[in-house]
């Protein structure tokens, strides 16, 4: 440490590009700090330092971190609690640009697997990025000096070391994330979809805000005819809310809380921290939430189980579009995510296309079959179950016609959650009849065309991501606003370093997308990470579904298919 703070001194107020000198390892008494990439002016993406400690150092229990998903718990209570003491130790901005600015890419209130802190058979790393302080363009050495060997010191002996952590925090999180697996994958045991626990509590502060929502809040009390109890290994018996397979309708008046629940079902698919509310909130791991997407990119799609008979006679066996409607986007996604793997499809009234979830018959009568070319969603969701197996959980307070396909209708009144199923049999009317629709394109056989997708923007990779909004690859930007499972931004970036691994390592050797996907998501399972991108210890990714890294590439506009 003494040799790396003498080095920091001896470049005071030389000009930036003199931080290169402090690239490679520096030795501390507890761990060893690695400067592995220095940016190149203080307005750049920091520079990444990484920090490997010994565990006889970190001190952490074995049986902690001892499967894979146990192993995700800690590593992310310890890049939260990094992350926590940077707000409290760190002096923050201190000069041009992002001096001063000390950061660890972990927050939100999922629990994903990522590549900040990891827990490895010989150490424990930790990968934070630090803005290194300039005035203008020469260097602040006293503020480098003040972040590299003691504020840093100081979280690493605060949020790295077990002694002074929480144990029964640690603990906690640990179990919470073992439970919300075990409770995944129990829902098949039991012929659920989804299950959510007595005393959940849904609302979030805000539309942007994903922090529980603390005042006059009901919580989940299951009504005894849809309770299901699972016992889970850490907590005992849970009872609470079991949607079971087949459709389901969510319903009830404005503002009664439907939106909430199906968001909450959204999200199940991850697992939740200790505290958020949903923590024993879970969903069948494929489900996907489908939405109307009007304007978005569809290419070479087979979505004639929905969509016939187009003006100018355009194929929708193959429709393409760079400009797709509300519901032939919304068609779209039902396709894709049926071709991705899903076998669980969310939909909210609040943002389907009107027409593609229903034509009453009064319209039917003054727009004839022939001259419509939506077959409604409400005419295949219960071959979409009986035949396939697919399960669909419906918002639809509008339109009573649902009624006659569900199987069960949960009512949503004053945020209570309650079995209405009986009383909607009673009203339901005939099922309707299938439509004109053709055969619901499950498989396909089309990929990308080899040589069409690239990240490369003039000789370098390009590959970024704003806000869960825009993914920016190459020389394109992909609009992923629409997918709504997507909860980091790591999970964005980490899309686009796959899809680019993809295009250039497996796509030629691949004929069809589900098997080089598959080979992706392999890749993932084993190497880790790391293993989609040539720069050493990034610390910002987030593991993707494999359902949101095919819907990203879905929507790239450049890329070719080959149908
Ligand atoms: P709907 O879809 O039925 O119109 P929302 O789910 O959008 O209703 O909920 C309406 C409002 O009620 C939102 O502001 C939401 O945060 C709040 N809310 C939802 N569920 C609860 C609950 N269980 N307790 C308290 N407030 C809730
Ligand atoms: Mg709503």
């Amino acid at each position: 440490m003494d040799s790396l703070r003498k080095t920091i001194r001896s470049l005071a107020g030389q000009s930036y590009k003199s931080y290169k000198m402090l690239e490679g390892v520096h030795v501390f008494p507890d761990f060893r700090l690695s400067v592995d990439h220095v940016q190149g002016d203080p307005f750049a993406l920091p520079s990444r330092v990484s920090i490997h400690l010994n565990h006889d150092v970190v001190g952490l229990p074995r049986h902690l971190w001892s499967n894979p998903d146990r192993r995700r718990a800690c590593e992310d209570f310890l890049a939260r609690a990094v992350h926590r003491l940077i707000s409290e130790f760190v002096n923050g901005n201190c000069g041009s640009g992002r001096s001063g600015e000390v950061a660890i890419a972990c927050n939100g209130q999922q629990v994903l697997q990522r590549n900040c802190v990891l827990l490895t058979g010989n150490s424990l790393e930790a990968r934070i990025t630090v803005g290194l302080p300039a005035d203008g363009r020469s260097i602040l050495a006293g503020e480098a000096e003040r972040i590299l060997c003691d504020e840093i010191p100081k979280l690493v002996e605060g949020a790295l070391l077990y002694e002074n952590l929480s144990a029964s925090d640690i603990e906690d999180h640990v179990y919470a994330i073992e439970d919300q697996v075990a409770l995944r994958h129990a829902l098949d045991t039991y012929d659920l979809v989804s299950f959510v626990a007595d005393g959940s509590r849904l609302p979030r502060r805000s539309g942007i805000d994903d922090l529980p929502l603390q005042d006059n809040v009901v919580p989940i009390d299951a009504p005894s005819s849809l309770a299901v109890e699972i016992e889970l290994p850490n907590q005992g018996v849970v009872r609470g809310l079991g949607i079971r397979k087949g459709v389901t309708l969510i319903v009830g008046g404005g503002f009664h809380g439907k939106s909430t629940l199906l968001h909450a079902l959204q999200r199940g698919v991850y697992d939740h921290i200790p505290g958020d509310g949903r923590e024993n909130t879970v969903c069948e791991s494929s489900a996907m939430k489908v939405r109307a997407e009007d304007g978005r990119n569809v290419s070479c799609l087979d979505i004639s189980a929905f969509i016939n008979n187009l003006p100018m006679g355009q194929d929708t066996q193959s429709f393409s579009s760079s400009n797709a409607s509300g519901s032939t986007s919304q068609a779209a996604n039902i396709i894709e995510a049926l071709q991705a793997g899903s076998r669980v499809l969310l939909m909210d009234e609040d943002t389907s296309a009107t027409n593609f979830m229903i034509r009453d018959q009064r319209m039917q009568q003054l727009v004839t079959d022939d001259k419509e070319p939506i077959t409604p969603f409400l005419c295949r969701v219960r071959e979409l179950y009986d035949d396939h197996g697919i399960s669909s959980v419906i918002v639809i307070g509008g339109s009573g016609d649902y009624l006659s396909v569900a199987d069960t209708v949960i009512m949503m009144d004053n945020y209570r959650a309650l079995d209405v199923t009986e009383r909607a049999a009673e009203l339901a009317g005939d099922r309707p009849a299938t439509g004109n629709g053709g055969p619901i394109a499950f498989r396909s056989t089309r990929r990308p065309q080899s040589g069409s997708i690239s990240a490369l923007r003039g000789s370098q990779l390009k590959i970024d991501s704003h806000d869960m909004r825009e993914l920016v690859f190459g020389e394109s930007r992909v609009d992923v606003g629409g997918l709504e499972q997507l909860v980091d931004d790591g999970q964005v970036l980490c899309i686009g370093w796959m899809l680019s691994y993809y295009a250039e390592k497996l796509l030629p050797g691949h004929d069809d997308l589900a098997s080089g996907m598959d080979e992706l998501m392999h890749l993932l399972l084993r190497g880790g990470l790391d293993t989609f991108t040539p720069y050493a210890h990034m610390g910002n990714f987030a593991v993707p579904r494999r359902q949101e890294l095919i819907a990203v590439l879905n929507r790239m506009r450049e890329v070719q298919w080959v149908c």
